[in-house]
């Protein structure tokens, strides 16, 4: 079956192109899937474009949108186990950690589905006017390019597709190119769910041949894009001549700051899951370790053991706590980070090279590794290297510790850890990202925001401002009992 859906039907690409997705852990083919081009983008813009100006599902109510969303949950977990295969199949991550993100993913269909058929956000605005019906209605955007990456590729999906439509939007979804298959799962799911024909396009391909038309064109509203600063930017000015509004989440360089009064044993333990979750490959991995002066030995030579005992392996190995990463280019970066962060001054601990496992070899793996006496000047430290590289950075104070948590262009997450209450909300105030975790790393609900400060992108996810994100406000002023004004008589 075709693996493009435009406008309610399973296409082919219109020019023939098709792509080998194999899986990251070993190389195997996956299997080999349609490959969009412009054609196949502008027959999906205007299928959703179509379905926005004439079809169903701009105008249902908005208790049938949410009702809609609260099947597609049911439908997700009643499916978990074969979308959680088919995401580590593509990805190469942990079945364990794909069954983890499915559940969130169901949670986040829940929460918009709620939210959305609770209704609210309109109201009456009083003029003082008892001949004036003044009202603020919340309407659906229209037509909205979703583009999301390959790291959570259904979890990066549901956050943009669930208030999307849950607001009455119609869209056009443009997964990783690397990672498409559950994009084509949920596809099935949302008709199965009864979304009318339309409503949800999805188109397949490489960013800058597929993904690109959908950030132009001018019949596209609004474009929510996942992603790197790099495409971030792209997709800003690609956005610019037509005024689309646009919602950016980019990168993290995040830092993890631990005070000496930390819970030592703890605190530990949640700097490797910062840094070392899903090999690295997560926008708010705590990727920089900044620990207090008096505490840094003992605490980083805990970390390199403990680092150094992670077992890597594929999906279904269930020895494995950490994945590969997801392409043999990816690796040469991060490769060449640690490289540059060496000849910078870095000092190496652990890793800093491919596992000698030969079982290991079809795969890209690379061991987690651990860069000391590092600083804010070094790329590996300014720079989004995306993989399994903890950089280590010493500070004396508070103050200090705030001025280097802020030394980055990023601001997507941190973290503080410290028993002093007083001291973790002055920097959780202080350090400027989207995300602070106190005492913790990675948590997250559907409740509450999701986004970036500085260059980590803006717009929130999640969220009742990941629904406002959706939709435009629109003031209707009704005069009730019109009468002359004479202003110009
Ligand atoms: P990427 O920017 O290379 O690609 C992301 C998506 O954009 C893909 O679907 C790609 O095909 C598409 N794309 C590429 N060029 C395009 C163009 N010119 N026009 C339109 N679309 C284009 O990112 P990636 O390597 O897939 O993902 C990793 C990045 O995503 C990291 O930087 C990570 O921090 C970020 N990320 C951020 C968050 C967040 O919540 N802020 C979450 C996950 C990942």
């Amino acid at each position: 079956m075709p693996e493009l859906f435009i406008g309610g039907a399973w296409t082919a690409a219109a020019e023939g192109g098709t792509r080998e997705i194999r899986c990251p852990a070993d190389g195997t083919l996956v299997a080999t899937v349609d490959e969009a081009g412009p054609r196949d983008a502008a027959a999906a813009v205007a299928a959703a474009r179509e379905a926005f100006d004439t079809g169903p599902w701009p105008r249902t109510p908005a208790a049938e949108r949410g009702a809609l969303l609260l099947r597609v949950a049911d439908l997700l977990q009643r499916d978990k186990a074969d979308f959680a295969r088919a995401e580590s199949l593509d990805t190469g991550k942990r079945l364990v950690e794909s069954e983890y993100d499915m559940d969130d993913i169901a949670n986040c269909f829940r929460y918009f589905g709620n939210l959305v058929a609770a209704g609210g956000g309109n109201r009456i605005v009083d003029t003082g006017d008892p001949g004036v019906d003044s009202r603020v209605v919340h309407e659906p955007v229209g037509v909205c390019t979703l583009i999301t990456p390959w790291n959570y590729p259904l979890l990066q999906t549901a956050w943009k597709v669930a208030p999307a439509l849950g607001a009455g939007n119609t869209f056009v979804l443009k997964p990783s190119e690397l990672t498409p298959h559950t994009a084509v799962m949920l596809m099935r799911l949302l008709t199965e769910a009864g979304l009318p024909a339309g409503a949800a396009n999805l188109v397949l391909g490489a960013g800058a041949v597929a993904g690109a038309p959908l950030t132009e064109d001018p019949r596209v509203d609004l474009v929510s894009f996942t992603g790197g600063l790099a495409t971030g930017r792209r997709i800003m000015a690609a956005a610019a001549p037509t005024v689309k509004k646009v919602a950016l989440e980019l990168g993290g360089k995040n830092p993890n700051i631990v005070f000496a009064d930390a819970d030592f044993d703890a605190a530990v333990d949640y700097a490797l899951t910062a840094v070392f979750l899903h090999s690295g490959q997560v926008c708010s991995a705590g990727a920089r370790l900044l620990v207090q002066d008096e505490l840094h030995d003992a605490f980083v030579a805990q970390i390199v053991e403990q680092a150094q005992a992670i077992v890597l392996g594929g999906p279904f190995d269930e020895n494995a706590r950490s994945g590969p990463l997801i392409s043999a280019a990816h690796r040469d970066k991060i490769e060449a980070y640690v490289a540059a962060g060496l000849a910078e001054g870095a000092v190496l601990r652990c890793g800093g090279a491919r596992p000698e496992n030969p079982e290991l070899q079809d795969g890209f793996y690379y061991l987690p590794t651990v860069l000391d006496e590092c600083d804010t000047q070094m790329s590996v430290v300014r720079d989004e290297s995306f993989g399994p590289v903890l950089t280590v950075e010493r500070f004396r104070d508070e103050r200090e510790a705030v001025a280097l948590a802020n030394d980055t262009v990023y601001g997507l997450s941190g973290a503080v850890w410290t028993k002093d209450t007083g001291k973790a909300h002055r920097v959780a105030c202080r350090v400027r990202a989207g995300t602070v975790w106190i005492n913790d790393f990675h948590p997250y609900v559907p409740q509450a925001e999701w986004g970036g400060m500085k260059q980590s992108g803006f717009g929130r996810e999640l969220g009742p401002a990941g629904l406002a994100e959706y939709q435009e406000a629109k003031h209707v002023w009704h005069n009730l009992s019109p009468t002359p004004q004479r202003w110009f008589a």
